[in-house]
């Protein structure tokens, strides 16, 4: 027989059998008090660990034995009265956050050591879509505080999750400047945690630096104080010019290249706008390149004219590679409104987390807003600044064709010049044999370097595309949810084995499409390609994450 805390332990694990078996032996014999009383030893119920560990089947057979269950306080002095409705909203278990509610839990409880509710929960732990099903589907007060007079947007701007501060603001337009009882907005929290982007959200809605607290400082003091100077002068400057402090939803992007570097400038991110330069680095390598060829190594090529037709070969195909992604969209999203977000994205059951709210629109699964070209690009992989532009659905293909004649033709140049001084083919010049040292020297030196640059490039993209995954994913990886199943692990849902994630890479239709209706507008997004196995093994033992630290 096993005793009544393994029901507990049971919950834990997500194991559903093995819930409904001592639940039901416990109802059985009779057991007056209910499931509540049931705990672990720091005085948590079931629910509490199957609403933390989003164990849907769990909550439901626990609801049905015992409904007092679902609104159990936790009796542990750190975590005191907290419900499991508030576990599953800091979790960001969604489908259990639902579940309880539909199961009876109190919406606006409030814990008793802060007086957080599970929206503050779910917002400090910046669980955007829990927070937006909370107010929009379930109604929780937007203007609730907690025992301090914290508002939603203080949990937001501490924890610097700027696309909450967005939401908040432009949905619910909640005050930028509400202020707790000891005198803090959220922009003195963005300063003392160092949240440089959320700062600059909040002082692009208007958020004031000159506010005070009651120790008389404000955001810059704060900054100054905990971060140092170069810290409060970044914020001061968002304050005195801040490059989206019109909210200006991007127009269409010009097909036309001078107008589409005009526009970067003009939107783009300020910080960013510098590497516009490194798009010659290109076309100077080649010109370069290409003069040394003509005077010097054409002779020798006449001799290697393998090496020759392979050299011109490569470079036309770079330079063919480049204007095809320099002059090209890259797959940018069009923008949309405020209203169209209102009226359209939020009540399709689009979620806030998949939208942008600086381009107004769906987020497909694989994109992101570019910062240098203020628009979400679909399929994002890196914006490459030596090609002057992003690299998406669109250029993906050009830029490995790039990358490959690029090292293709340094090669070939290296290997012309290695003939040229090795295999001593020395060809005297018409010009002063000096300057034709200097001239080969620099360039042999130039190539090597460039081909020293671009091979791990080249291979981290082979590597990329044999396992289906863009730059952007490898990078932030952590912030992809649809990378982790319910249990942490790595899982990624595009790949197809590598022959197939290779063709699909060629031969696939633009992603876009499976988003996007013929007449633009988006369809709901396929959430659930993550694996479920919320069912989880029953003999599986392992589990000893403590999740009561968390809070
Ligand atoms: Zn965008
Ligand atoms: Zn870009």
């Amino acid at each position: 027989m096993v005793g009544d805390v393994d029901l507990v332990f049971a919950a834990r694990r997500g194991s559903v059998e093995n819930v409904e078996l001592i639940a039901s032996r416990i109802c059985e014999n009779g057991v007056s008090t209910g499931l509540t009383d049931i705990r672990d030893q720091e005085g948590h119920t079931a629910m509490h660990w199957a609403a933390s560990g989003g164990y849907v089947h769990v909550i439901r057979i626990l609801a049905k034995y015992d409904p007092a269950l679902v609104n159990a306080l936790s009796l542990k002095p750190r975590t005191i009265d907290q419900t499991p409705l508030m576990w599953a909203a800091y979790s960001g278990k969604l489908d259990a956050v639902v579940a309880l509610l539909e199961c009876g839990a109190q919406l606006n409880a409030v814990e008793s050591v802060m007086g957080y509710s599970a929206l503050m929960f779910a917002i400090q732990f910046g669980h955007i879509n829990v927070a937006h099903v909370l107010i929009d589907r379930f109604h929780a007060n937007v203007d609730q505080r907690d025992f301090r007079g914290s508002t939603l947007l203080h949990f937001a701007a501490l924890q610097g999750h700027y696309s909450i501060i967005h939401y908040l603001i432009q949905v619910y337009s909640v005050d930028v400047n509400a202020s707790t009882r000891d005198g803090f907005i959220p922009i003195h929290l963005a300063a003392l945690q160092g949240h440089l982007r959320a700062a600059r959200v909040l002082i692009s809605y208007g958020a004031s630096v000159s506010i005070c607290n009651e120790k008389g400082q404000n955001a810059i003091h704060i900054a100054r104080e905990k971060h140092g100077v170069k810290f409060a002068k970044a914020i001061e400057s968002c304050a005195s010019r801040d490059p989206f402090q019109s909210h200006q939803i991007p127009g269409d992007f010009p097909k036309d290249i001078l107008n589409r570097f005009r526009t970067r400038m003009k939107e783009g991110n300020f910080a960013l706008r510098c590497p516009q330069i490194l798009v010659y680095v290109f076309p100077i390598i080649v010109f370069v390149n290409y003069m040394v060829y003509l005077f010097i190594l054409r002779d020798v090529s006449v001799r290697r004219y393998t090496l020759g037709f392979f050299y011109h070969l490569f470079i036309l195909a770079s330079i063919f590679a480049f204007c095809r992604i320099l002059l090209s969209n890259p797959g940018f999203i069009p923008a949309r409104s405020l209203d169209y977000v209102k009226s359209t994205l939020l009540q399709q059951s689009i979620l806030p987390g998949e939208i942008c709210w600086t381009c107004m629109n769906l987020k497909p699964m694989r994109s992101k807003h570019c910062a240098l070209c203020n628009r979400c690009v679909d399929r994002f992989d890196h914006h490459c600044p030596y090609v002057g532009n992003c690299i998406g659905s669109n250029t993906d293909r050009a830029f490995v064709v790039y990358l490959c004649s690029v090292f293709g033709a340094l090669s070939c140049a290296l290997g012309l010049l290695f003939h040229l001084y090795f295999r001593s083919e020395i060809v005297y010049p018409f010009f002063s044999f000096e300057l034709w040292n200097i001239m080969c020297i620099s360039v042999c030196i130039v190539d090597t370097i460039c081909l020293i640059g671009i091979t791990p490039l080249l291979l981290q993209q082979c590597y990329l595309i044999v396992n289906d995954i863009t730059v952007n994913e490898s990078i932030n990886m952590t912030r992809y949810n649809y990378f982790w199943d319910s249990h942490g692990r790595f899982y990624n849902p595009n790949d197809q084995g590598a022959f197939r994630n290779c063709l699909s890479f060629w031969y696939r239709r633009a992603a876009r499409a499976v988003y996007y209706n013929e007449d633009g507008s988006p369809q709901t997004p396929n959430l659930n390609t993550k694996k479920d196995d919320n069912l989880v093994d029953t003999t599986n033992n392992s589990f000893t994450m403590d999740q009561s630290n968390r809070v």
